[in-house]
């Protein structure tokens, strides 16, 4: 039994340590990756639930990988907030996106308003609202146009501080949005007390609304309570004519899902606005 035990455990630190190679090679290439300009940027076309006309994108990143190809972000945005490499590649995504819309708006698009993800590290930084400030300053973009998307759990973390970034974000005018809403720990309190304009209803309620009693519930519950406290409310992941009646028939104000469309390039996405 000893022997066994001493077995197992080189067994499970051989095989820790192969996790820890693989998580220093992941980080060294997500390093070289930002470097050498690997990530690119898809949006994804939001409309009204009413008439179904896009008034929005959300910027989504992408991983141009060498040998493997694209590489979606639930690879890599785990890791890379592990590692600070979030700050980077947010600030990258975020100046990258900006850039884009003030050539859209030279060009003549119609105005779209796009949202970025900002993940909880790089909000945490102490000079995140100034760095906004810097790269809405640098790219001349509309900051009306911009809508910054934060999970309720970053929020919740260091209320306070929150609180201050989220109102000195406000006086950039650009917009904030409560992503991932329901799937992580809310509090109706902070929500009355942030200064948000959009709520985000989590994809896992929205994915069997139709046939789940308690999702039903709880997708009505919070339609309520955002048209209660006077915010816009997108549903996510909504791929079915079903669950965009049902939506439809709540009074849910924005849809964003495969059943309208999935993620663009940014030329797909501009075709897309000039024939509408
Ligand atoms: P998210 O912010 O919840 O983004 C929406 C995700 O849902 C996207 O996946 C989108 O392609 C997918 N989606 C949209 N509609 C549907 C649908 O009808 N059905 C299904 N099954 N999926 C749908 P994606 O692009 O793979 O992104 C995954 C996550 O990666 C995002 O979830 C977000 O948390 C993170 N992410 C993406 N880009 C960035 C970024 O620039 N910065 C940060 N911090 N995170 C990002
Ligand atoms: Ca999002
Ligand atoms: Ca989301
Ligand atoms: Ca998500």
């Amino acid at each position: 039994a000893k022997e066994r035990g001493r077995n197992m455990y080189n067994f499970f630190s051989q095989e820790m340590n192969v996790k820890a190679h693989e998580r220093m090679e992941l980080e060294t290439s997500l390093r070289a990756a930002l470097e050498r300009d690997e990530f690119f940027v898809e949006f994804q076309p939001i409309v009204t639930a009413r008439t179904c006309k896009v008034v929005a994108a959300e910027a989504l990143v992408r991983w141009n990988h060498p040998e493997q190809g694209r590489i979606m972000p639930d690879s890599f945005i785990p890791l890379a907030e592990e590692t600070n490499l979030i700050v980077t590649l947010g600030d990258w995504v975020l100046r990258t996106v900006c850039r884009k819309m003030k050539q859209w708006a030279d060009s003549g698009v119609p105005p779209l308003r796009v949202s970025v993800n900002v993940s909880g590290m790089q909000f945490r930084q102490a000079n995140f609202v100034d760095d906004v400030a810097k790269i809405i300053g640098e790219t001349g973009v509309d900051p009306r146009l911009l809508e910054l998307e934060l999970t309720e759990t970053s929020l919740m973390e260091h209320a306070d501080a929150t609180v201050k970034s989220l109102f000195r974000l406000k006086e950039l005018e650009v917009g904030i949005a409560l992503d991932d809403f329901g799937s992580g720990y809310s509090s109706l309190t902070y929500l009355k007390n942030f200064p948000i304009d959009r709520v985000k209803i989590d994809r896992s309620f929205i994915k069997d609304v139709c046939e789940t009693p308690d999702d039903k519930a709880i997708v009505e519950a919070i339609i309520a309570l955002a048209m209660s406290l006077n915010l816009y409310i997108i549903a996510e992941g909504v791929e079915t004519p079903e669950q965009v009646a049902f939506l439809q028939a709540r009074n849910c104000d924005e849809i964003q899902g495969f059943h309208f469309y999935r993620p663009l390039s940014e030329e797909k996405l501009l075709e897309l606005l000039k024939s509408l």
